[in-house]
């Protein structure tokens, strides 16, 4: 008999706190840079029923023992029935022997995963004395970004824009929680405010113009996670210092692809974080450098978050148990 343990999205809630999802986030970083974690190709299709998309993002992590897919996608019809449009589960295995070994609800990791991924960046490459966040994007994602930037410098100010302005008011709640002071702003004053930007929006064109952007600028762009879309002007890559979690990903369905193709930059401009963060390379070059980190979201930041969930809600006694 083979024991499963489940750990389902209200204690995942629980149990996971912004900080363990950097921590286990930056750690996957790093081992996928020294070769020792990967992610296998991602499948992702249109099903063709209830206009959903549908898909698996699986890998292997040897440092950390995770083994794992998450599957799950999109379906835009979940907002009429009360449940999240994005709906994943992760299922980890023992690497030892291919048993599964525990269910993870994906929903809140997801978002916790991808605002930690931000996160990392803005502590490895953002300008010590950042003080104003922007903030491009109101949806889902965006609280998750704004409270995981938050402590990584002494923000004092968030500006925000989005293509839907009456979704402000989320990000608004949220900046006064953390006793920031908030601006609603046009893009152009975005730009020439901000000193960290993340864009986290469904965009197919861009947001925001390079010439908008004033030096010093770290962006975390995580929106860009499927071939078409689009937050930023490509040309912004070619000015700026390109980082991402996973190069494959970047130049094809992240931020960098649009750059990439328009021959702007190459595939090898662009350095993975995990280099900065195992000291391979020096991340941020001159204060008045632009560093933009182009963040796809890979696998292992799944089944990193998924493995941390099951380790603590195993030792509180939170997880449940099914015989498989
Ligand atoms: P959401 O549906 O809750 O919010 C969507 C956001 O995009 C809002 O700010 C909305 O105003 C804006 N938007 C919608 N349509 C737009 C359009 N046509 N042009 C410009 N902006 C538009 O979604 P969410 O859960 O907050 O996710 C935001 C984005 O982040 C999505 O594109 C999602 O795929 C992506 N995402 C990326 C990762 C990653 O790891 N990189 C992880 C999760 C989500």
């Amino acid at each position: 008999m083979n024991e499963v343990l489940i750990v389902g999205e209200d204690i995942c809630q629980q149990v996971v706190g912004q900080a363990d999802a950097f921590a286990a986030v930056e750690a996957v970083f790093a081992a996928m840079h020294r070769g020792e974690a990967r992610n296998f190709p991602v499948v992702r299709e249109a099903l063709g029923h209830a206009e959903a998309l549908y898909g698996f993002k699986s890998g292997f992590d040897r440092a950390g023992h995770v083994l794992g897919v998450k599957s799950g996608g999109y379906w835009p019809g979940n907002i009429e029935r009360g449940l999240t449009n994005h709906q994943s589960t992760v299922f980890l295995f023992d690497p030892d022997t291919g048993q599964l070994s525990a269910l993870v609800g994906g929903n809140y990791l997801t978002a916790v995963r991808t605002a930690a991924s931000s996160a990392v960046s803005i502590a490895y490459l953002a300008r010590k004395d950042a003080r104003v966040l922007g903030m491009v994007g109101a949806g889902h994602q965006s609280t998750f970004q704004l409270r995981a930037a938050a402590v990584q410098r002494a923000f004092e100010k968030v500006v925000a824009w989005n293509p839907h302005p009456e979704m402000l008011p989320r990000l608004a709640a949220v900046a006064e929680e953390l006793g920031l002071e908030f601006e609603a702003v046009s893009p152009q004053e975005l730009g020439a405010q901000a000193d960290v930007i993340i864009t986290i929006t469904s965009a197919f064109e861009p947001l925001l113009q390079a010439d908008w952007i004033r030096p010093g600028t770290h962006l975390a762009c995580m929106g860009t996670d499927t071939k078409g879309k689009m937050e930023v002007d490509p040309a912004l890559l070619a000015k700026a210092t390109v980082f991402t979690d996973e190069v494959a990903q970047s130049v094809t369905i992240g931020e960098a692809q649009h750059a990439v193709a328009q021959g702007l930059i190459r595939a090898d401009d662009v350095t993975p974080i995990g280099a900065v963060i195992n000291g391979n390379h020096p991340g941020r070059g001159k204060d008045a450098d632009i560093t933009l980190f182009d963040g796809t979201g890979v696998g292992l930041q799944d089944l990193a978050v998924a493995s941390v969930a099951v380790q603590l809600a195993s030792q509180r006694g939170l997880a449940g148990r099914a015989a498989l």
